[in-house]
Parts: structure tokens; sequence; C-alpha cells
């Protein structure tokens, strides 16, 4: 299937009007400039705009420049395309968009606010004045290669050695002085997350649940308690708050779309316009896609869905178009057949990993970039008793689980059932010494974020544990 293209032959080969049906590419995507995540995904949008299909995305990396040192950091990625047009064309429009996104060169190998090279294209190899494909730095780029494994573990980049896969060039790479990350951003106020840094600080997620009937803080907040909840949370240490307007403990009734928005529209407002909270993430715990998109209307940041699209089919391609960050949960059924669903027959980790995959695939197609993707492994969602601890146990094999490394994850343990069961607490408020002890247990595992309700408490557990284990 090889085709060398020649110089002098280019022309003809290359030309726009040739159609040969959809072909498959790898472009790169960099950015050292600016709001780099924003501008990653505006090239993206814009290569969708141009019939430069964008199939599926790796996650971002934050990487040390190369060549030219003294510059900041740059965020890189790569895509899968799908595209009719010929290998030079596509370079054109790659090369429009960069100069319609205000790209300026200054010096070679220097900043630029965005980058997009053609990786790979269907087998081909093709070495044009312009244009050679495979890149030529790819061998030596770790961050082409991490992005790209994610993408296409098992292909070679050189026909010659077609035994040869993307990890086996990683494996060749000197060891760098600090393992690169994968960023997701959460807003422009909060630092993104780094799951793959050692150091990264554990970020607190403080739940507001504005419902008359959740299972632990249902119907405690007034109005005036609110604001006051609100200044203490955020004073305990809290980067992001969790507003839901319908609870999903066992059992309880579903309220309308329209009542659940007049629950938590107010509260987003609010959050929204006080200062003191104007550094802080907000993230809407809703399974109803028009819910989510009035909150992020209103100025949510954060999708935080238990049931990763399943409830509501306009659910993950509404995510996508909001183009926020999303949290995809592990769970199963409703919240009144979950309980019952609780067969692992893989064992707890390898069967929720592979839900949670078809998940992440699912949300993918819907067209979410896989930099926008927490995930969740849904303590207490169809999970009984002993699953509960067996997946706080083991929570590490999740996060290294092949092709879900790299992602993000929100645990939430705060005063479930099986803290209860443990501890003999009946009443969830108090059971806060058991659930620090799991607070302690999922930032040993390697959580991200920690969904909590006694925020000033487990603030300080937090902390502790990132001290011991995050250092
Ligand atoms: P590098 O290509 O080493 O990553 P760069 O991206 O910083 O460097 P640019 O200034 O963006 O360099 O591009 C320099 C030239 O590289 C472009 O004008 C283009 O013609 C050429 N080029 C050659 N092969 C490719 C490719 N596979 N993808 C994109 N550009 C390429
Ligand atoms: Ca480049
Ligand atoms: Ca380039």
């Amino acid at each position: 299937m090889d085709r060398q293209i020649s110089s002098s032959s280019s022309k003809k080969a290359c030309g726009c009007a040739e159609r040969r049906g959809k072909q498959n590419a790898y472009i790169a995507l960099g950015s050292n400039l600016g709001d780099r995540v924003a501008m990653i995904e505006q090239a993206c949008k814009e290569m969708d705009s141009r019939g430069i299909k964008v199939k599926r995305t790796s996650s971002l990396w934050e990487t040390e420049p190369m060549y030219v040192l003294d510059q900041d950091r740059f965020v890189n990625g790569a895509c899968e395309v799908e595209t009719d047009l010929e290998p030079l064309s596509l370079l054109d429009q790659l090369q429009d968009i960069e100069k319609s996104m205000g790209r300026r060169k200054l010096i070679d190998k220097g900043p630029r606010n965005i980058d997009l090279d053609i990786l790979l294209y269907e087998n081909e190899k093709v070495d044009h004045e312009r244009l050679k494909i495979p890149h030529i730095g790819i061998p030596e780029r770790e961050f082409v290669l991490r992005p790209l494994a994610e993408l296409i573990p098992q292909k070679s980049i050189d026909p010659s050695k077609p035994w040869k896969f993307i990890q086996d060039y990683l494996n060749e790479l000197p060891a760098a002085p600090e393992p690169l990350s994968t960023l997701t951003p959460i807003c422009a106020s909060v630092e993104p997350l780094n799951a793959l840094k050692a150091t990264r600080k554990t970020q607190v997620m403080a739940i507001l649940n504005i419902t008359p009937d959740s299972f632990s803080d249902g119907g405690v907040h007034t109005p005036d308690s609110l604001r006051d909840t609100i200044m203490a949370y955020v004073r305990g240490g809290a980067t992001i708050f969790d507003i839901g307007g319908q609870s999903t403990a066992p059992g309880t009734l579903e309220v309308s779309a329209q009542e659940e928005m007049d629950r938590i529209l107010p509260v987003i407002e609010l959050i929204r316009s006080l200062p003191e909270t104007r550094d802080v993430a907000i993230s809407v715990d809703t399974y109803r896609a028009s819910v989510a998109e009035a909150a992020v209307k209103a100025g949510a940041d954060i999708v935080n869905d238990v049931s990763a699209g399943l409830l509501d089919p306009e659910m993950l391609p509404t995510m996508a178009r909001l183009g926020k960050t999303v949290c995809l949960m592990h769970m199963r059924g409703n919240p009144s057949t979950m309980s019952k669903l609780n067969e692992y027959p893989e064992g707890i980790i390898p069967t929720i990993a592979r839900e949670l995959l078809e998940r992440v695939a699912a949300a993918e197609a819907a067209g979410i970039r896989r930099w926008r993707i927490i995930l969740d492994p849904g303590l207490g969602f169809a999970k009984v008793g002993e699953q509960n601890l067996q997946l706080l146990r083991h929570f590490d094999e999740l996060r290294t689980w092949p092709g879900l490394e790299g992602l993000p994850w929100l645990v939430g343990s705060s005063r479930k059932s099986f803290i209860g069961k443990v501890t003999g607490v009946p009443k969830p408020m108090d059971r806060v010494f058991g659930t620090a002890a799991t607070v302690a247990a999922a930032v040993q595992g390697g959580a991200d974020i920690v969904r909590v309700h006694d925020v000033v408490e487990m603030g300080q557990v937090v902390k502790m544990a990132d001290a011991i284990w995050r250092y």
C-alpha cells in the first residue's frame, strides 16, 4: 500500500480535486501560548467544520519544551481524523487553520499558540519538500509518542519494521527527569488536574444537595444558611462545588426537570455572585441533559452524571456540544434497580474497568474529547457492602487499567451505607470518622478529587493524606 510521492509528481497526486474516499490520519496538536487547551479545542472544531472529522482524541499531556528550551511548557496531544483530502491538501487546510487562529512564526521551534502536524496518513510514506510522512520527529519525541500510544498502541510507524510498536519507541527513549502527566482542564480559575503527577494535590469537591430527600444532607440548607455553608466550605479548602437537585439514593422519587432546575439554578447563580467563590469550580450533579445545559448556561464548569449518559440518550451529545469537563460514573440500571444489579463475575475491578471503558468509548464517539473526561468508580451504586471495600482496596488497579491510564478519578465515599455497616453508625451524618478512613484510602489509591459532605473535616484528612503520599 506504500505510495511514494516525489516532488515532481506531487502536483497531480495531491490535487485538491482528487477524491478517493475516507482516509485515516493522525494529527499532532500542540500549543504553548495563550489558553493552550482552548487553542487545541478550537483547532479540533475547525478541523471538524472543514470536513476533517475528528474521530478520537488522546489525552492532553503537559510537556517541557524541546529544542528551544527557553519557552513555556507545552500542551500536546494527538487525534485520529477521517478525511478525503490528499496529504498535501490536508497540510494546506491545517496550515490555513493555524493561520486563521493567528499563528505567527517568530523563531524556529519557538512559542506558538497552535501547531498541527500530520503524523501518519494511512500506511503511506510521503517525501515532498513541504511534507514528510510519517512525521520525522515521531521516534525521538515523547510528547508525540505518549498520545499516539493511547490511540494506536499496536501500530507500527515504519513499514520496514512492522513488529515495532509505539511503545517500543517509548521504551528506547532516555528516562525523563520527571514522568509526563496528562492534563485535564476544569475551568480558568482552578488548576488543571495532572492525574499522573506524583505530587499532585487532591481536590476537595463539596456536596451541595438542594433536595428535601437526599440520603444524608437532604433539606438541611435554607437560603440564609446556604451562603454561610458555602463560605465555610471555601475556607475549609473546597475547590469544586457539586450541586444536585435530584437525589439518586435508592428508592427516591424522580422530580421533573423543571423542578430540578428550579432547585439548582439559583444556587449556581448565588455562588457565581459571591466574590469569595470567584475561584471555585461548579459541578452539576444531574443525569438529565436539559438540566446540564441550563446549569452550564448559568455558570457550571463540570457536568457530573452518575449514569455516564445511560439514563438520558441526549446526555453525551449535549456534553460534547457544551464542551465542558464531564464526570462519568460507574453504575447499572437506575436508582431503584441498581442495588440488585451487583454481579461482578470477572471480579469487581476488571468488571468496572470493562464497563467504564465502554462508557468512555461511547462518550468519545459522541464527540467528547478524552482530555475532558473524569471517571468515578461509583461507590454504593450497583455495589453492596464488601464490594465497596474491595473497590477501595484495589482502586489503584483501576487507575492503571489498560485504556484508562491517565484519566483522573473522582471518589465519592462520603457517609455511604457501607461505612455505616462497618462502623455500626446508623445515621449518615454521624459517619464522619468512617468517612475519613475511606478518604485517606482513596488518596492513597490515587484519587484526584474526593466528593464529601464534611468539607472542613475532610479538608484536613486530605491535607494529611497528601503530605504522606503526594510528596
Ligand atoms: P516540526 O515539524 O519539527 O515539529 P514545527 O512544527 O515547529 O517543526 P513549522 O514551522 O510548523 O515547524 O513547520 C515547518 C514546515 O514543516 C511546514 O511548512 C511544513 O511544510 C513542513 N512539514 C514537513 N512535514 C510535515 C508534516 N508531516 N506535518 C506538518 N508539516 C510538515
Ligand atoms: Ca511540530
Ligand atoms: Ca508544524
